[in-house]
């Protein structure tokens, strides 16, 4: 079923009239100006204008909001703090936008269940900072300080920290959410293992696509008695990626374990003045944490194996302001690359640890046969590399060499038996690679399952599936839709 523009258009100013007699005025904004601020997320090159945001300001509201957009049949695309770095919170032209950053209460905190309940607009850091100083909320994405518990949960979201803790997926207890009819349904609870299907973990990850987080409950964590914080220096990625293995072989599960190259030091360098060497070929952040007898035993064993392969530097955090000092320099790596380069286009792939050494070399070949400089910065205990392609956007035709070289990068790590993406989700901009990794019937699989919690579509259309479907169509080749046999719809 295809609409005609003039009917789209009429849709949206219908569902217009409509918020703006049912909600607060400063809650719809249509005015241009205030739109483009919603026209991307985190990877600037899609912009798309929607055609109104939504500003709710209770669950009441988002509800009330995505039942008049149901009704119109105006597309929605729930929005947090707009760090995505896949386009997952881009519009859709002249749909609606649904900006949850209003709800940012933290609803009740049960440090005795170790639990605590808040809306999707509070951001990770208020988390921990809510269950403080006893507790933590363990994933910690390095935009941590901005982005929002309901984009982490829609993209499944890991930090440094998600090696030895697990992601987002292990935190999540229950969810409220408001499909795409305005329905609300609660999944899970707040225990850790609920009766039947695991509906938090089918939504968990599925990038805004099956409906809108209104209210999170989530597990935290007593804070680790002791932290042991290094960062060793070697002469080059495949010395570190060495020791990272035999840390790993050694059954030693750091709390983090993280590394950057040369042109990523450089960057943070220049950005945080943290004091990691210039001239060092790759920097391993290693963290322990746990028990005081475990960690000065298990410290002196990475020590040691860093130093078998080959490190040149190893410098030790001696109180908290060094080991916040070291930390600061790693979780500024993205944003620190604007001092070396004039844009970046941030990739995101997974390999099994044992590669690592072959994939980076890959890399190198990669950055040298494309001329364009390539920074590595990633949660090496995890395998996740962000490959950042540094190139200059004023230069013509050097943005699309860059965003081709980051497409063989990917394929490079499929190839090495890993993944298209690590965290940061599929959305908009890694669609079309879902078949480097799924095959018909796995889509197919994903496509039944979205149906079921959104059959009209109409929740973050054109997200994760390479080829959009109606929903009931069958794979395959052309088969007339039931809604054409009843000469409801036609194809275009
Ligand atoms: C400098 C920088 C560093 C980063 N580091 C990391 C990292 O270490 N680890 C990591 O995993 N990611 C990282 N990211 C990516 C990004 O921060 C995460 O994906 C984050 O979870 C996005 O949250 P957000 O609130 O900004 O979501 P948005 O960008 O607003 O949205 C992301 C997706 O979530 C959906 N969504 C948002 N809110 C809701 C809701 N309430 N209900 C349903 N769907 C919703 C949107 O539709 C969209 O598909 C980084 C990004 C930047 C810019």
């Amino acid at each position: 079923m295809n609409p005609t523009a003039d009917g789209v258009a009429a849709a949206l100013d219908r569902a217009i009239r409509r918020l703006r007699s049912s909600l607060p005025e400063d809650r719809v904004l249509v005015h241009p100006d205030r739109l483009a601020t919603y026209q991307s997320d985190g990877l600037l090159h899609y912009r798309i204008p929607p055609g109104v945001v939504v500003l709710p300001d209770t669950a009441d509201e988002v509800r009330l909001a995505v039942r008049i957009l149901s009704e119109e049949r105006v597309p929605i695309v729930a929005r947090g703090s707009g760090t995505g770095l896949s386009g997952g919170a881009v519009p859709v032209e002249g749909g609606a936008v649904i900006a949850l950053s209003r709800l940012r209460r933290v609803l009740a905190v049960d440090l005795d269940s170790e639990r605590v309940v808040v809306e999707p607009g509070v951001t990770n850091l208020e988390v921990s900072r809510a269950v403080a100083p006893t507790h933590v909320y363990p994933p910690d994405p390095s935009s941590q300080v901005v982005c929002s518990i309901g984009g982490n949960v829609a993209e499944n979201s890991g930090g440094a920290h998600c090696f030895k803790y697990g992601f987002t997926t292990n935190y999540v207890l229950g969810l409220d959410v408001v499909l795409g009819d305005g329905q609300e349904v609660r999944l899970g609870g707040e225990e850790l293992d609920r009766p039947g299907y695991d509906m938090v973990g089918a939504f968990v990850g599925s990038e805004g696509t099956l409906g809108v987080v209104t209210r999170v409950t989530l597990r935290v964590v007593p804070v680790p008695e002791t932290f042991r914080t290094l960062v060793a220096y070697f002469d080059s990625t495949d010395h570190a990626g060495r020791a990272v293995s035999d840390i790993v072989a050694a059954g030693v599960v750091p709390g983090a374990i993280e590394m950057m190259d040369n042109l990523a030091i450089r960057a943070c360098e220049a950005a945080t003045g943290a004091g990691y060497p210039l001239d060092a070929g790759a920097a391993l952040v290693v963290e322990l944490d746990g028990p005081h007898e475990e960690c000065e035993a298990l410290f002196g064993r990475v020590t040691a194996l860093c130093e078998a392969n080959g490190a040149t530097g190893i410098r030790v955090a001696r109180d908290a302001a060094e080991r916040d000092l070291i930390w600061k320099a790693r979780k500024a790596a993205f944003a620190a690359m604007g001092r070396v380069s004039a844009d970046y286009y941030v990739q995101d792939g997974v390999i099994p640890r044992t590669s690592l050494s072959e994939v980076l070399a890959r890399i190198e070949e990669l950055s040298g046969e494309y001329g364009l400089a390539v920074a590595n910065v990633f949660h090496a205990g995890d395998g996740n590399l962000h490959p950042l392609v540094c190139y200059d956007g004023a230069v013509p035709g050097q943005a699309e060499a860059a965003a081709e070289l980051a497409g063989r990068i990917l394929a490079a790590c499929v190839d090495a038996g890993g993944s298209i993406t690590g965290e940061h989700g599929v959305g908009l901009d890694k669609r079309d690679a879902m078949p480097l990794m799924f095959g018909e019937a796995d889509l197919d699989a994903f496509q039944r399952l979205r149906c079921a919690f959104d059959p009209d579509g109409r929740v973050n259309p054109g997200k994760v599936m390479p080829t959009p479907r109606l929903c009931g169509e069958v794979p395959g080749p052309y088969r007339r839709h039931p809604l054409e046999e009843a000469g409801v719809a036609e194809r275009f």
